[in-house]
C-alpha cells in the first residue's frame, strides 16, 4: 500500500473541521419553525486544566445525539459554554500559582481547542463562560428577582464549613460528613448567610419527577434527598417550665412505647432546661462539643449513643406518663423540630441509647421476635381498646384522638433544607447587595449591574471572603439613603451560575434581559440532557428549582428544564476511577494525536453501554482504529464519486446478501440511537456491515458495494463525523450531514431467507444465505456442501451436528 492509500485521520479531520468552521455549519438562528426546534445539551464543563476522557465521552455522546436528530429532521440547538467560576477553577489557580482570571482563560482556550479537534458540532455563536460580566450580570439580576419574590433571604444559621476550602458548603456538597470537593471533614459554624428557598418547592420537585423522562436512579436520588415523610406532630408538655415541645414522628402508632424524650444539642431550650441542675456544666460541655461536629458524623449508625439527662420530664400526651428529657447528638436540629420522642422498642437508635443509659424499653407493637422491631403488627401494652388493633389503623386513631385534644395533628416533614448560596471565596459571582447600617441589606439597583468582581491580587481563601480586602470596591454608598455603606463580600455558589445557563444559550446576546421569553420557549425545555450521575442532587435539583422559581416569577412559561436525561458512566482504568493522585489518568490528547479524533470518539462510545462504567483498553482502541481504516480503504477503493446514494435493485447472490445486511444495519443503528442510546451495539452493527463488504466483495456488483460502503459511512457519521463525511463524499459526492438519516427498506428486512452461520468445531468457516423454510436436514446439507466447510470436514469423522434454527450449524469432527 502506498502512502496515499493509508487512512490518514489527521488530514481528513482537519479538512472537515475547516469546512464546518468556515461555513458555520452548526449554527442555528432563532428564526426557525418551532415544531422542528430541538435542544441537545451536555452539561457544561468546569474549565480547570485540560479536558479528560470523561469530557470526551460526554461530548461524543451528545454529539452523536445531535447529529442523529438533525438528520432525522430537527433543527438542533447544540451550544457550549464554561462553568468557569467556583472552586474547581479557583483551586486549580491556587495550585498552579496563576491568577484564576488567567488560568481560567487558559483552560477555556484549551477546551475550545479540544472541542474543535474532536469535531464536536457546536454552535459557537452562542458560546459563553459563566465568569464573563455579560453573563453574571444576569446571574445577579436573577438573584435579585428571587429576593424580590421572597425566594432569597439572609439568616444566621449553623452551617457546614470546610476548613480546607475555607468556605461554607450547601448540604448537597457534604457527603458522609466530608467536603464533596476536597474530602476534608466538615465542621459547623454559626454564620449569617444567604439562602434560596428551595424548600418551598419540595412537593413540586417531587411530583414533577413524574413528568420527566429521567433514569429511575436519578429520580430516586432526588426523592430521597428531598425526603418527604408523612407522620404526625405530637406535643409534649413540660410542667416544670410550662413549655410545649412539639416533635415530628412518622410512627405515632408507637407513642405508648415512648420512654424518654431527646433534644438536639442546638435546641434553643437545652441550656435553659439544664440551668441550675446538677448536670448544668456537663450539659454545656456536651452541647459545645456536639455542635462543632457535622450532622453526617453525628447521625452515623456505628457511633456510640452519648447524651446527658437535663433533669426534667415531659408528659406523654396519650398516657400522661412523665418521661425524662435528654440531650443527645444523634438528634439533629435540622430534622423535624429538633426534638424526638424516643421509642426504644421500635427504633434502632433509640434502642441503643436506652441500652447505653439503662432506660426502660416497652414493646407496643407485637409480631417482632427481637427488639427493636420496626415492622407492622397488632398493638400491645397500650390500652384495652387499642390492644390488638393493627398498628396502621392505630396510627389514624391515635392521631385523631390527639387532634381532638389539641395535642397533635397529621404532618409532613422533609429532609431538604434551603440552599445555602454564600461562599467566602474570591472566584465567584459577587452577591449584588449593599449593607447599610440603617437600611440593612439593600439590593444593588438593576442599572448598576453587573457588580463586577474586582481584580484582587490576594485571592487565596482566608476564612472570610478575600473581597473584603478590596477596600475601594467594598466601600460604597447606600442606594437607598446615600450614606456610607459596604458591599456584600461573599460570592455565590457556582451552582447558581449553572442553574440557568441552559436558558442563556437560547438568547446569549440579549443585553436587556437574561433571555427573551420567545427565545426560551422556542428551544426549552432541553429535549435531551446528558451528563454525569454525580450531579443528581446538586446541579439537577438546583436547576429544576430555579426553573420553577423563574416560572413563578413570570420569566418563562414552563417549569421543568430537562425533558429527557441521560447519565453516562465513567471510564475507568484497570477497574479504578481515573484520578491524578492514582496516576492512572489517560488524556484524550495522546489518543487523538496517535489515532485521530474519530477513533477516540468511536472508542469511548463502543467501549460498553454508555450509561455504564467501562474500563479503558488500548487493544480496544486499536480494534476501533482498524475498523475505521477498513472503512476508509473500502471507500478509497471504490472511489469514483459518480453514483447516487440509492439502493440498487436486488440482483442475486452476493448483492442480495449485502443489501440485506446494509438495511439490517440501518434498522439496527436507527433503533439503537432513537430508543436507548445503545451506541456500542450501533457501532458494532456498522462494523459487521464493513466486514460483510469485505467478505462479499468478490460476489457483489460495484453498485451494491457502493451502497453498502456509503451506508456504513452515513451510519458511522454521528460517532466518527470526519470519516463519515469523507466516505459519503467520496462515494456519492454528497455532504452526509445534509442527507436525511437513511431509512431501512422494510422489504429488505423481512426475510424469506437468513444468514446461516456455518461452523466446524465451533469456528465460523462460512456464512450462507438460506431459505427460511429450510428444514434442519436441509441446513446441515447446505452447510456441508459449502466450499470453506468442505475443506475442514473432508476426510474427518463427524461426531455431532448441532443446529440452532434460524442461526447456525456447527459440525463437530475429529
Ligand atoms: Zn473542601
Ligand atoms: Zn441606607
Amino acid at each position: 500500500m502506498t502512502d496515499e492509500q493509508r487512512y490518514d485521520p489527521h488530514s481528513i479531520e482537519a479538512r472537515w473541521q475547516k469546512v464546518w468552521e468556515q461555513e458555520q455549519t452548526w449554527e442555528v438562528s432563532n428564526d426557525v419553525d418551532p415544531a422542528s426546534a430541538a435542544y441537545v445539551l451536555e452539561m457544561l464543563p468546569y474549565p480547570s486544566g485540560e479536558p479528560h476522557m470523561g469530557h470526551l465521552k460526554n461530548y461524543a455522546l451528545g454529539d452523536a445525539v445531535a447529529h442523529f436528530m438533525r438528520r432525522s429532521g430537527s433543527t438542533v440547538l447544540h451550544p457550549m459554554g464554561y462553568d468557569a467560576f467556583g472552586l474547581p477553577a479557583e483551586n486549580h489557580a491556587i495550585k498552579t500559582g496563576v491568577h484564576p482570571r488567567e488560568s481560567t482563560a487558559e483552560s477555556v482556550a484549551s477546551f475550545q481547542r479540544q472541542f474543535r479537534r474532536w469535531g464536536i458540532s457546536i454552535d459557537w455563536s452562542r458560546e459563553f463562560g459563566t465568569h464573563e460580566p455579560s453573563y453574571y450580570r444576569w446571574t445577579q439580576w436573577l438573584f435579585l428577582k428571587m429576593l424580590e419574590h421572597g425566594l432569597a433571604y439572609r439568616q444566621q444559621a449553623a452551617v457546614n464549613w470546610c476548613p480546607t476550602d475555607a468556605t461554607v458548603l450547601a448540604n448537597e456538597q457534604v457527603t458522609d460528613g466530608r467536603c464533596e470537593r476536597c474530602g476534608t471533614e466538615v465542621v459547623v459554624r454559626q454564620l449569617e448567610q444567604w439562602f434560596l428557598r428551595i424548600t418551598d418547592y419540595a412537593d413540586r420537585l417531587l411530583e414533577d419527577l413524574n413528568r420527566v423522562e429521567w433514569p429511575e436512579n436519578v429520580k430516586t436520588m432526588q426523592r430521597n434527598w428531598i425526603g418527604r415523610s408523612e407522620g404526625a406532630e405530637v406535643i409534649f408538655h413540660c410542667e416544670a417550665t410550662g413549655s410545649d415541645y412539639p416533635v415530628f414522628t412518622t410512627r405515632p402508632d408507637t407513642l405508648y412505647g415512648a420512654t424518654f424524650f431527646v433534644m438536639a444539642p442546638e435546641h434553643p431550650d437545652v441550656l435553659r432546661l439544664a440551668a441550675g441542675s446538677d448536670h448544668e456544666d456537663e450539659v454545656k460541655a456536651y452541647v459545645n462539643r456536639a455542635i462543632a461536629e457535622s450532622n453526617d458524623l453525628r447521625g452515623g449508625s456505628d457511633r456510640p449513643k452519648t447524651g446527658v439527662a437535663l433533669g426534667h420530664t415531659v408528659t406523654n400526651p396519650v398516657n400522661g406518663e412523665q418521661i425524662p428529657i435528654y440531650v443527645a447528638d444523634y438528634v439533629l436540629m435540622e430534622y423535624g423540630t429538633g426534638a424526638i420522642m424516643a421509642v426504644p422498642a421500635h427504633d434502632e437508635r433509640d434502642f441503643e441509647f436506652a441500652k447505653a443509659h439503662s432506660l426502660p424499653v416497652r414493646q407496643v407493637i407485637g409480631g417482632g421476635e427481637d427488639l427493636p422491631w420496626s415492622g407492622d403488627g397488632p398493638l400491645v401494652n397500650c390500652t384495652p381498646e387499642l390492644d390488638g388493633t393493627n398498628n396502621r389503623e392505630a396510627f389514624t386513631a391515635i392521631v385523631a384522638t390527639l387532634e381532638a385534644e389539641g395535642r397533635g395533628k397529621l404532618s409532613v416533614n422533609y429532609r431538604l433544607r434551603d440552599w445555602l448560596v454564600s461562599r467566602q471565596r474570591y472566584w465567584g459571582c459577587p452577591i449584588p447587595i449593599i449593607h447599610c447600617k440603617d437600611c440593612g441589606a439593600v439590593p444593588v439597583p438593576e442599572e448598576q449591574l453587573p457588580v463586577v468582581l474586582p481584580d484582587v491580587d490576594d485571592y487565596k481563601p482566608k476564612g472570610h471572603s478575600p473581597l473584603a480586602g478590596a477596600q475601594d470596591w467594598v466601600n460604597t454608598t447606600c442606594p437607598s439613603c446615600g450614606q456610607e455603606a459596604r458591599r456584600e463580600t461573599d460570592t455565590m455558589d457556582t451552582f447558581v451560575d449553572s442553574s440557568w445557563y441552559f436558558l442563556r444559550y437560547c438568547d446569549p446576546l440579549n443585553d436587556s434581559a437574561p433571555w427573551s421569553r420567545e427565545a426560551a420557549e422556542l428551544w426549552m425545555p432541553v429535549d435531551q440532557y446528558i451528563g454525569g450521575v454525580e450531579h443528581a442532587i446538586l446541579h439537577l435539583l438546583y436547576a429544576r428549582f430555579c426553573t420553577k422559581a423563574f416560572h413563578d416569577i413570570g420569566l418563562i412559561g414552563f417549569d421543568e428544564p430537562f425533558a429527557r436525561l441521560f447519565t453516562q458512566g465513567m471510564i475507568t482504568r484497570d477497574g479504578a476511577k481515573m484520578s491524578k493522585s492514582k496516576g492512572n489518568v489517560i488524556s484524550p490528547t495522546s489518543y487523538v494525536d496517535n489515532y485521530g479524533a474519530d477513533t477516540a470518539r468511536c472508542y469511548v462510545l463502543f467501549i460498553g453501554p454508555p450509561d455504564q462504567d467501562a474500563d479503558w483498553s488500548d487493544e480496544g482502541v486499536e480494534g476501533v482504529h482498524r475498523f475505521l481504516s477498513r472503512l476508509w480503504r473500502l471507500a478509497n477503493d471504490l472511489d469514483s464519486a459518480d453514483t447516487e446514494l440509492v439502493a440498487p435493485e436486488p440482483a442475486d447472490g452476493g448483492d442480495v446478501q449485502l443489501l440485506r445486511k446494509a438495511h439490517w444495519a440501518i434498522d439496527k443503528v436507527s433503533r439503537d440511537m432513537a430508543g436507548r442510546f445503545a451506541f456500542n451495539t450501533a457501532i458494532s452493527a456498522v462494523m459487521e456491515l464493513v466486514n460483510d463488504c469485505y467478505r462479499l466483495r468478490d460476489q457483489c456488483s460495484d453498485q451494491a458495494m457502493r451502497f453498502a460502503a456509503s451506508t456504513a459511512g452515513s451510519l458511522v457519521f454521528p460517532f466518527a463525523p470526519h470519516l463519515g463525511s469523507e466516505v459519503v463524499e467520496r462515494l456519492t459526492g454528497k455532504r452526509v450531514w445534509e442527507l436525511p438519516w437513511p431509512e431501512a427498506d422494510p422489504q429488505m428486512l423481512e426475510s424469506d431467507s437468513f444468514e446461516l452461520v456455518c461452523q466446524v468445531n465451533g469456528k465460523i468457516r462460512e456464512r450462507l444465505m438460506v431459505p427460511s423454510s429450510a428444514s434442519e436436514a436441509d441446513l446441515i446439507e447446505a452447510a456441508r456442501q459449502a466450499p470453506n466447510m468442505l475443506a475442514h470436514i473432508e476426510g474427518r469423522e463427524t461426531v455431532k451436528e448441532v443446529v440452532v434454527p434460524g442461526r447456525l450449524v456447527n459440525i463437530v469432527v475429529r
